[in-house]
């Protein structure tokens, strides 16, 4: 079947929950047996996330193979249970750089570059390229209709519309209902001008998803219908829910696949939804509850730590567990560290730079002293590493690059070294603009047998993982901590990819991200097992 293609575009305001939206019509769309891809663009400039702060941008997202992208990228293979690449999310920043280096190279024979045929070409062929293969692709178009940015991207929407047919390529419009309090009236007139405004671009959207904080009447859906000029049974209305896991049931509830179906001109769709369903059962009303202390330092930024916050969700639907996060301010335990005293567990996830650090320091002590089950990830693992070496080895120097240039006990430090060491280069980093080195991507970990992390992977040797990160545990110590009571218990070309201790009921710390590959329907196993842990220390 030649690729069909559903574009969802975004009126009104941002924040929508586009991602959300395309994910479940994606997840509808595979769970009614087709094979579905999808695509992230978004319209600003920067190449990538990757070098953007946490401010600007929620959490960065790693692909397997490597790319740093929206975090929306994320919420696709939550929901699709299938690893997406690279060429699932581009930027303008990315078409231009095409476009100008073919320039350079002579590759358009010396005719003037514009907009229209060749930004808008290059546009289509990278989203060609995102479906290639699939019979389905979902295009997310990141801003919102009206945006000088958006221009080019709809225009490439409609031309392939126009190229590939109306049987091909549908149109769905998210857009929001607001609440007019004082009147107590919901307001259909932003939804009217957004879709006039992707009407004047050529657009006509065949669904409308209607963000509302309370459902429609069938007279307002008639009369959005009417003034949009789609069919009465086109638009859907999307309510705010418990879960975002809830929200494709709610979908095929509001009868979006009717529409898709007639459109595409495709059999009757029945999705088969039981096992979504249970899930989505047990995170709205599970039987136990836990509570994680999770000591970061970006607390109000939540987005920042969004697949690890997900991650946790997924271990608790298949545990039948809601999992509490108390969240603590890395730099408050420094000052009170009660504010550990009354959980469950311990996380320290992934982070960059010297703030909050103490505080980390003093929460993994913590963690390690009163036998607490524990999981440090990327800069965790790190600073599992530093609180050992001081308090257990006595190196109180012990330290990393990242926080201390000059260190003389440099447990953490810098990959060119290890690389420059090795004299080869046998790890995937990209040199960002910055100037700095990262780890990224997928690579192996081969599991010690016996060890926490090979239960926890259901006694696999070889397991696959991803990475986001400058520096490493130094090799030089591993005796030492070997010596000492620290197991080291995965490793990849030499590399220490994770530790645990020998006198402790479960204190686990990895260098990869296990976040990043965690699903609702497959989640990630040593985050399944650390809340199995959590929930049996509570029962203690
Ligand atoms: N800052 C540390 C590093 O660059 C850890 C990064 C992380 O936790 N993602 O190695």
């Amino acid at each position: 079947m030649a690729v069909k293609y559903i574009f969802v575009t975004g009126g009104v305001l941002s924040s929508l929950g586009k991602g959300i939206t395309s994910s479940s019509i994606a997840t509808l769309l595979q769970h009614s047996g087709f094979d579905v891809s999808i695509l992230k663009i978004d319209p600003y400039i920067n190449v990538d996330p990757g070098t953007m702060s946490p401010l600007e941008h929620g959490e960065v997202f790693v692909t397997c193979d490597g790319a740093e992208t929206d975090l929306d990228i994320g919420h696709y293979e939550r929901f699709l249970n299938k690893d997406f690449h690279k060429t699932n999310n581009f930027t303008t920043g990315q078409v231009y750089m095409s476009v100008i280096e073919n320039e350079r190279k002579g590759k358009y024979l010396g005719k003037t570059i514009q907009i229209v045929p060749h930004i808008v070409d290059e546009i289509k062929s990278r989203i060609k390229l995102a479906g290639e293969g699939s019979e389905f692709l979902i295009v997310e178009l990141g801003g919102t209709v009206g945006d000088i940015e958006g221009m080019p991207y709809l225009e490439a929407m409609r031309q392939m519309k126009h190229e590939l047919g109306s049987k091909q390529v549908i149109s769905i419009h998210v857009t929001l209902i607001p609440l007019v309090r004082a009147a107590g009236e919901l307001k259909t007139k932003p939804t009217q001008h957004s879709v006039q405004e992707l009407r004047r671009i050529g657009i006509s959207p065949q669904i409308l998803v209607a963000r509302c904080e309370r459902s429609l009447d069938k007279e307002l859906k008639r009369k959005l219908a009417m003034s949009c000029d789609v069919d009465d049974d086109s638009v859907i209305v999307a309510e705010d829910t418990e879960s975002i896991y809830k929200c494709p049931l709610n979908f095929l509830d509001e009868g979006i696949l009717t529409p898709i179906a007639r459109h595409l001109e495709l059999k009757e769709l029945k999705p088969k939804m039981d096992n979504w369903d249970m899930l989505v059962k047990k995170i709205i009303a599970p039987k136990s509850s836990v509570t994680i202390g999770f000591v970061g330092k970006y607390l109000s930024l939540k987005e920042s730590y969004k697949s690890l916050i997900e991650s946790l969700i997924h271990a608790g639907a298949n545990t039948d567990t809601k999992v509490n996060i108390k969240w603590i301010d890395s730099e408050s335990v420094e000052e009170n560290p009660a504010l550990l005293y009354d959980v469950d567990s311990i996380l320290v996830p992934g982070g960059f730079g010297e703030r909050g650090i103490q505080g980390k320091l003093e929460a993994i002590r913590y963690a390690r002293e009163k036998k607490i089950p524990f999981l440090g990830i990327c800069l965790g693992m790190q600073l599992s590493l530093i609180e050992f070496a001081r308090n257990v080895l006595g190196i109180k120097e012990a330290d990393s690059v990242e926080f201390n240039p000059q260190s003389k006990e440099p447990i953490i430090y810098l990959i060119e070294d290890f690389i420059d060491t090795q004299g080869k280069k046998q790890l995937r980093t990209h040199t960002s603009p910055m100037g700095g080195t990262m780890r990224l991507g997928e690579y192996e970990c081969h599991i010690k047998k016996g060890t926490k992390l090979y239960e926890a992977y259901g006694q696999k040797s070889l397991i696959k993982e991803r990475h986001r990160h400058r520096y490493e545990a130094n090799p030089k110590y591993r005796e030492l901590f070997a010596n000492n009571g620290m197991i080291i218990s995965g490793e990849c070309n030499g590399l220490i990819e994770s530790i645990e201790l020998e006198n402790h009921p479960w204190f686990v710390a990895v260098q990869f991200h296990p976040e990043f590959t965690s699903r609702l329907q497959n989640p990630n196993p040593i985050i399944l097992a650390f809340v199995k842990q959590t929930l049996a220390h509570k029962k203690q």
